[in-house]
């Protein structure tokens, strides 16, 4: 059974089309600026190894589409005799609130129900929902399912979702953490469980995925019962532009000291801050250690503060599983920098926390990098969320037939 799988952000649709029979990626690619100029699509024919980048307009999300199944059709790019091979698409969706403790096939219900979570994730919804409808016009006999971001952690207490703020803003307006990146948290701990040679349920797991956004959950026996992420993505550790957690009465003294409105806090919030913000040099992790290597300060205190978080998390979500026997690092920082990985497990060896220099040299690829007196095993492991995707729709659409 062959699944494509698409992941549409406000100008971009990214792709990856999967043979399940060996969970193979056939092709791969995405079309970038999407209703903007200079907009393409790169194309990777990983069964041919064959790449190609058209430059072309693409005005809108429904062309965008057309044009990946143009390609994975193409004579010599193509990997699809034809598109009916695709036998299902797999979706990438923000937010599933409360509705979607899991992925679904995505009938009329469905769909409605998506479209109205725009209300709680305006920036990312509507554009899932925008490629759900393309493929309905485009491929009508194909069945949908989505993968959302937040349902791996409706498994949280509500000790842990609800904040200390009136009630009714809970039950009137849905204001509660949801949390994000659960696929790929999902994800990491059951390869590290499987790694151990252990089930998830015998096990407390801290994941954390740190990219360009950033989170850390706690996974307890196989659930999740605590996440950094909260309503939106931008609470808890410190991103790439992101802040994460700060006092919030710090938003009505930049509304009142600066004349902003809501709208231009959210921005510089969302935006300008994170790495970004601190060292003013950049958000990519990469750029800030170089600065921090050369002696820039402020690039040091982006490093040292993005350091801390991750540790400030790890001994409270120990304490909150009352134990650990793993951490999991995953996502383009997690799974490259040495420097945060070190910098984040300074000190733990109370907790039984022990890294091995050597080991956490390693980049992009699977590895056990705590010491062998270690208690709590470290990893790295590679998140894959479009593979989830594949599997979940997989495992949706033969349950149905
Ligand atoms: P992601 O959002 O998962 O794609 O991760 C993006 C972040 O990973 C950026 O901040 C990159 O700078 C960072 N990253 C990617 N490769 C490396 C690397 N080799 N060393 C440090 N950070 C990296």
């Amino acid at each position: 059974m062959k699944i494509l799988v698409l992941n549409c952000g406000s100008s971009s649709i990214k792709y990856q089309v999967f043979d399940m029979r060996d969970e193979s990626v056939m092709a791969k690619g995405v079309v970038e600026r999407i209703g903007i100029e200079g907009s393409f699509l790169e194309h990777n024919a990983e069964i041919s190894g064959k790449k190609t980048k058209i430059e072309e307009e693409v005005p809108d999300h429904n062309t965008g589409v057309g044009k990946v199944i143009e390609i994975l059709q193409d004579e010599e790019y193509g990997v699809l005799k034809s598109i009916d091979d695709i036998k299902a698409v797999g979706h990438r969706v923000a937010h599933g609130g409360e509705a979607f403790p899991q992925s679904a096939l995505v009938e009329d219900e469905e769909f409605k129900e998506i479209k109205d979570l725009s209300r709680l994730a305006p920036l990312h919804n509507p554009h899932n929902a925008a490629g759900i409808q393309v493929v309905r016009e485009l491929l009508p006999s194909v069945p949908q399912v989505a993968v959302f971001d937040t349902s791996f952690h409706q498994s949280m207490p509500e000790k842990a979702y609800i904040y200390a703020l009136p009630y009714e803003f809970y039950k009137e307006m849905g204001v509660r953490r949801y949390g994000f990146h659960g696929t790929s948290h999902k994800f990491v701990a059951q390869r590290a469980a499987r790694e151990m040679g252990k089930a998830m349920e015998d096990l407390k797991i801290i994941t954390a995925h740190l990219g360009n956004g950033a989170s850390i959950t706690a996974i307890d026996r196989g659930k999740s019962v605590d996440t950094s992420m909260g309503f939106t993505p931008l609470e808890g550790l410190a991103m790439g532009t992101r802040c994460g957690d700060i006092d919030p009465a710090i938003v009505p003294f930049l509304q009142k000291n600066r004349g902003w409105d809501a709208e231009k806090v959210e921005n510089v919030m969302n935006k300008e801050s994170g790495l970004l913000g601190i060292s003013g040099i950049s958000n990519d992790s990469r750029d800030v250690e170089e600065a921090a290597e050369e002696g820039n300060h402020r690039a040091q205190i982006a490093v040292d503060i993005f350091c801390y978080r991750v540790k400030k998390y790890i001994g409270a979500y120990a304490a909150a599983m009352g134990g650990l026997d793993a951490i999991v690092f995953t996502a383009g920082i997690g799974e490259n920098s040495d420097i945060v990985r070190k910098e984040a497990l300074e000190g733990l060896d109370f907790l039984g926390v022990k890294l091995d220099p050597g080991k956490n040299k390693a980049r992009r690829k699977f590895a056990e990098i705590s010491s062998p007196e270690s208690r709590v095993k470290v990893f790295i492991v590679p998140t894959n969320e479009e593979l989830v995707i594949a599997r979940d729709t997989h495992e949706l659409v033969n349950g149905s037939s």
